[in-house]
């Protein structure tokens, strides 16, 4: 939708750019290959040339040493919200203006796109728009507003408050029970201008589920929401963390799997046979399990059940790749800390994925999952000029994903020797 229509096109000569880059990263390859100039016309890349070539007419910008990569694009995210959020206290437009800051930490960090997989109230929707008419700095958002679920799920926000004080919340406010309802709530968000659909189709980790998680939706009501979403271009991503909620969301058409904690054998097949992707999202376990004390501070038994999130994501995350299951990067940054999405990195490598793989799944993978390969994903001439660096060999050690020195979007750079560029 709006998040990739094309700028007004460059004027005539407008000045081209000369990225000169130590090294890049070839992401359909899965390559780290040497010295390159990245030509940059306007919005997009014009070519790429091995070597250090001097453009006639283009701005030469000197990345040394550098590795580029292509814009990182980050699967999973939550631009609006933070972990001390306080939605009871705080109102929409508390997350709204602190939005603003995550999408400009989101872009320092290099991740140039993001598919933002639920909001409070539309605020992102608000974002992406203010983001793409330039008023302010931040990634591509492709977002899913509100997520869908059920009544006492994870989108229901009224869950656990006193009684007098639930609501009975409806399709309008992402909550579906049957088919008709579930179909209804994808059409609000639609009216909503959302590009993406995200769905809660098993309990959290929170809940101290049998065997850690149970579904939360229904085969007909995924299966509503698929093929409505299906019908209006909007790709679905189902929250589910148990085998069973996986089985009856690859078999209701969602596109990805988010979390899949507990995925087994089975649900890895199944995913495969469909073609479904999995977004680990391993950081937010690792920051649950780092906070263990303080937030499962109800009783010693909570406290120790979450200190075993991270692990049990990462084990999780391992099973699905060696099993051979598609993988896209997703760190569920807003419970990772904004701008630090590219821990997940680490955590994907640590879980068994080749430092090459883990590059590629918030690259080409992403791109996929986006259905934006088109436009996003490689350096490649013709594809948005979305281009960061960093310094040294990622696939040596993928902890420099962490430390990215410049960044590209759309041609403009918004950081360039490790420092952010004023005046964007
Ligand atoms: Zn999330």
């Amino acid at each position: 939708m709006a998040a990739t229509a094309p700028d007004p096109a460059p004027a005539p000569g407008a000045a081209a750019l000369a990225l000169h880059c130590g090294h890049w990263f070839d992401a359909k390859a899965g390559q780290r290959l040497g010295a390159a100039t990245v030509v940059v016309q306007g919005e997009r890349i014009r070519e790429i040339k091995p070597g250090r070539i001097e453009v006639p007419g283009a701005t030469a910008i000197d990345l040394g040493d550098a590795t580029c990569l292509p814009g990182l694009i980050d699967a999973h995210t939550h631009l609006s919200l933070t972990t001390d959020a306080d939605p009871l206290r705080w109102n929409l437009a508390d997350f709204a203006v602190r939005s603003v800051v995550h999408a400009q930490r989101t872009l320092q960090a290099g991740f140039t796109t993001v598919r933002d997989m639920s909001d409070i109230n539309n605020e992102t929707v608000a974002l992406r728009n203010a983001v793409d008419a330039g008023i302010v700095p931040g990634p591509r958002i492709f977002t899913a507003g509100r997520p869908i679920g059920s009544t006492g799920g994870h989108a229901d926000w009224s869950v656990g408050l006193r009684a007098d004080l639930q609501r009975d919340l409806g399709p309008n406010n992402g909550i579906a029970n049957g088919p008709d309802e579930a179909m209804k709530a994808v059409r609000q968000h639609y009216k909503d201008g959302v590009d993406t659909i995200k769905i809660m189709a098993s309990s959290s980790l929170f809940e101290d589920q049998p065997g850690g998680a149970i579904p939360h939706m229904t085969l007909a009501e995924i299966k509503a929401v698929a093929d409505t979403a299906r019908e209006y271009g909007l790709t679905v991503g189902a929250h589910a963390h148990d085998p069973e909620s996986i089985r009856r969301a690859v078999l209701g058409g969602v596109d990805s799997i988010e979390h899949g904690t507990f995925i087994d054998a089975a649900s890895a097949e199944l995913m495969k046979l469909h073609g479904t992707w999995f977004v680990p999202t391993i950081c937010v376990g690792k920051i649950v399990a780092e906070n263990a004390d303080e937030w499962g501070s109800e009783s010693p038994q909570e406290a120790a059940r979450m200190r075993t999130f991270g692990n049990l994501m990462q084990a999780g995350a391992g099973r699905a790749y060696k099993a051979g299951v598609k993988v896209a990067f997703g760190s569920d940054e807003g419970a990772c800390p904004h701008g630090e999405n590219a821990r997940e990195f680490v955590y994907m490598v640590e879980a068994g994925m080749p430092p090459a793989y883990a590059l590629q799944a918030a690259t080409t993978h992403a791109a996929e999952l986006l259905k934006k390969s088109a436009d996003l994903g490689t350096l490649e001439a013709g594809k948005f000029a979305d281009v960061v660096a960093v310094p040294g060999d990622p696939l040596q050690d993928i902890a420099t994903m962490r430390k990215v020195v410049f960044v590209m979007k759309g041609g403009r750079v918004y950081r360039q020797d490790d420092r952010p560029v004023a005046a964007n």
